[in-house]
């Protein structure tokens, strides 16, 4: 077994501070060990090369000049820790072999591997390159591999975004309780259509949620945290939309409504938009244009925007248009005694509506397996590229966004057998609350509610708002208030408390 002189050795250490070199011994470890190794085996040392590169590229200066010296015959054995100190590339594993089988190497010498130059020796020490040319290549696969297989399992990869925690114990991310409930509140608070971004930003930083460098969060923060899909309970990875596995922190329904007002108020904003509360609220009914306004010695005029057409409609001071849009939302409001007939009623159509929902759920359930086969045959159609990637990742997310809604109507309809009566019970309120808004002087607060009433419908008529007729037997714009509406005006002749109620009750048809 021993190979004693004339056969002269280099040792060779290398340690690098790449990841895969983690649970290798230091250069100083390496070199102590092979030096009482060669003592004991009796091998003759002539020179020592320390390197502290990794082996996994071609191209390391001391092992080049190492083998060089081999070739001219300075040495003919090398002492290495393990073959994976000489070699992590079939480049340096080729020529280590090659200068055996050349004769140029007599041998190889590890403490820890036995090899001669045998075949057998050669075909051992193949593998054992072999082996940590492997490793090297699945760790670089393993960590992508890794990532992929979170992101699959429905576990967010990456840094938790406010509101969440990395674990680092568990390796998930996990609900930062106090700051969720903030972020959820910031949900709610832009969901109602009356702050604007710099407000939330002033909602968190009074609650005490900053960014990372202590200062309060940018608009532009604000809106990428409002209309990051993580909340909801999934999560964008490399482009893609999935569903990930953490608890979320807002409903996909309170989230959709923030996507809409965030696009809503996305839009180019004129100046001094403050002082002009109705922009935005009416169209023209001559030519249909946005209403805007212009301030005039101190008073605000609203006007046609005149885009490109001509249009014959005058201004109306603002002072005006809020004494009519004031008497509007006055007839929808709801009187007190209306209201609490109301409420009677809902507590007891609970009991209907148990059975209104089990059907839905059923009728969800059916639809949600749908899309799940849809989803099957989209990733089918691409792994057969069939599909290109961007028609693929595009139909994925909507038919997932799809499913999150569904799943997340049926739920509350499951856990509560009573979805449509929160909303309900939120209307009474709503529609209670209109008079004192009419009879107050918050400009914007009566826009926020004629912009919940009448959507789009609001048109400006010789200075008259008033609402745009329906259009043919379309009776689709019928909702609550219009029902409301009407129910005032039978109320003169009826002193019925009940009038807008339908035949059925009045779940949703
Ligand atoms: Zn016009």
């Amino acid at each position: 077994m021993q190979n004693i002189s004339p056969q002269k050795f280099f040792l060779y250490a290398r340690k690098s501070t790449d990841v895969e070199d983690k649970q290798v011994r230091s250069i100083e470890d390496q070199i102590t060990e092979l030096r009482a190794y060669a003592k004991t085996e009796g091998l003759n040392i002539v020179e020592e090369f320390i390197e502290k590169q990794s082996a996994k590229i071609p191209g390391r200066p001391i092992f080049s000049e190492m083998t060089k010296r081999i070739e001219q015959g300075d040495a003919n054995g090398i002492l290495a820790w393990h073959p994976d100190r000489l070699a992590r590339n079939s480049v340096d594993g080729g020529l280590l072999i090659f200068l055996l089988d050349s004769g140029k190497l007599a041998g190889l010498k590890f403490p820890t591997f036995w090899c001669e130059n045998t075949s057998q020796g050669k075909f051992m020490l193949n593998i054992a390159f072999g082996q940590s040319k492997y490793y090297v290549d699945s760790l670089a696969e393993n960590t992508k591999r890794g990532l992929r297989q979170k992101v699959r399992r429905g576990e967010y990869p990456s840094l938790a975004p406010i509101g969440y925690l990395n674990d680092s114990r568990t390796k998930t991310v996990v609900v930062n309780k106090k700051c969720a409930s903030l972020i959820r509140k910031a949900f709610e608070l832009y969901a109602q259509n009356n702050s604007r971004l710099e407000d939330i930003s002033n909602f968190l930083a009074q609650s005490g949620v900053y960014s990372k460098n202590g200062k309060r969060l940018h608009r532009d923060r604000i809106s990428f945290i409002l209309s990051n899909p993580f909340y909801y309970g999934h999560f964008r990875y490399a482009d893609e939309i999935h569903e990930g596995k953490h608890q979320p922190v807002v409903s996909k329904k309170i989230f959709d409504k923030v996507q809409e007002v965030l696009k809503q108020r996305g839009k180019p904003k004129t100046k001094g938009k403050v002082e002009k509360p109705f922009v935005g609220l009416l169209h023209c009914d001559e030519c249909g244009r946005m209403i805007t306004a212009e301030i005039q010695k101190g008073h605000t005029y609203y006007r046609c925007t005149k885009k490109n057409i001509v249009c014959s409609q005058p201004y109306v001071r603002e002072e005006e248009l809020d004494r009519q849009l004031s008497s509007l939302l006055q007839k929808f409001s709801l009187r007190p005694n209306w209201a609490a007939g109301l409420r009677e009623m809902l507590e007891k159509d609970k009991v209907d509506a148990a059975q209104f929902s089990t059907t839905f759920v059923q009728e969800s359930r059916e639809k949600i397996l749908a899309i799940i086969m849809k989803l099957q045959r989209l990733l089918d159609g691409y792994l057969e590229q069939d599909i290109e990637r961007e028609t693929y990742r595009f139909e994925k997310s909507k038919l997932l966004s799809e499913k999150k809604s569904l799943e997340d109507q049926s739920t509350r309809l499951e856990q509560k057998l009573t979805g449509w009566l929160e909303p309900m019970t939120e209307w009474i309120k709503e529609a209670e609350s209109l008079p004192k808004i009419a009879q107050g002087s918050n400009l914007f607060e009566k826009k926020v509610a004629a912009e919940k009433l009448f959507g789009s419908s609001l048109v400006l008529v010789n200075r008259e708002a008033r609402l745009r007729a329906p259009s043919g037997e379309d009776s689709s714009g019928q909702n609550q208030w219009a029902a409301l509406c009407a129910a005032h005006e039978l109320a003169l002749k009826k002193p019925s408390s009940f009038i807008l109620v339908r035949r059925g009750g009045f779940e949703p048809p």
